[in-house]
């Protein structure tokens, strides 16, 4: 039962990375163009996509990014005896202050969500910059002073347990006690991380898989956040 319907959930929580925000395609784009790649922010969204799904079905580690690596050169392009050389760079230049482009769709979204009073939260596997990175993109924060405004927004690094652990979100759960877990989703973009462990919280999951890369997975697929505001009527 991973379907859900408009009434099933009174909160929603979010991923950030491939949820809220992506490593900036501005800055990929002409890091990976000498290697035949796009510089197209499309192609490079397809790419994040692509990497999450690669990485999730070879169930690599956290903190194992080499499958994503290769998924995602080889998708915005790159000269095929360039893919092990490109993506050996993309893994060089990995930074946890890069995942700061705003997805526009999430970003209206969160508006339609916050107009329609949805509470929500923010739990992210991230390295201590998160809330800061999400409200200098304008996209959330915790006061509302940049963004729609969160409840919580935990940061793996600053709480010290990161996803898959279910432990995480106790953290975010105690600023939404009057939410039963089973009524609070979470959107992600990772099956091993994201579905696997809010689902082992006691949470709905909801996978954002815009490119159907993840027909199988156990969760509430949706294209993109527009799909989670069509939950709260
Ligand atoms: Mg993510």
């Amino acid at each position: 039962m991973s379907a859900l319907r408009p009434g099933d959930v009174d909160a929603v929580w979010f991923d950030a990375g491939g949820v809220l925000v992506l490593p900036d395609p501005e800055v990929l784009g002409p890091l990976l163009a000498p290697y035949g790649g796009s510089s197209d922010v499309e192609h490079h969204r397809r790419a994040h996509y692509a990497g999450m799904a690669a990485k999730s079905r070879a169930d690599s580690a956290e903190a194992d990014w080499d499958v994503y690596d290769l998924a995602y050169v080889h998708a915005v392009g790159v000269d095929d005896d360039l893919v092990s050389r490109s993506a050996r760079l993309l893994g060089r230049t990995r930074s946890a202050d890069l995942w700061r482009w705003a997805i526009p769709d999430s970003v209206t979204a969160l508006a339609n969500l916050a107009a329609r009073g949805v509470p929500m939260s923010v739990v992210s596997n991230a390295a201590g910059q998160i809330e800061w990175a999400l409200a200098h993109a304008g996209v959330c924060s915790v006061d509302g002073r940049a963004g729609v405004a969160m409840r919580t927004i935990i940061d793996s690094h600053v709480v010290g347990v990161a996803k898959p652990d279910p432990a995480i979100f106790d953290f975010a759960a105690v600023a939404h006690t009057e939410h039963e877990r089973s009524r609070i989703a979470y959107v992600g973009d990772s099956v091993t991380m994201d579905v696997n462990g809010s689902t082992a919280a006691g949470l709905r999951p909801i996978l954002i898989d815009p490119f159907d890369d993840s027909p199988d997975a156990a969760a509430h697929r949706v294209s993109s956040l527009s799909e989670v505001v069509a939950l709260f009527t």
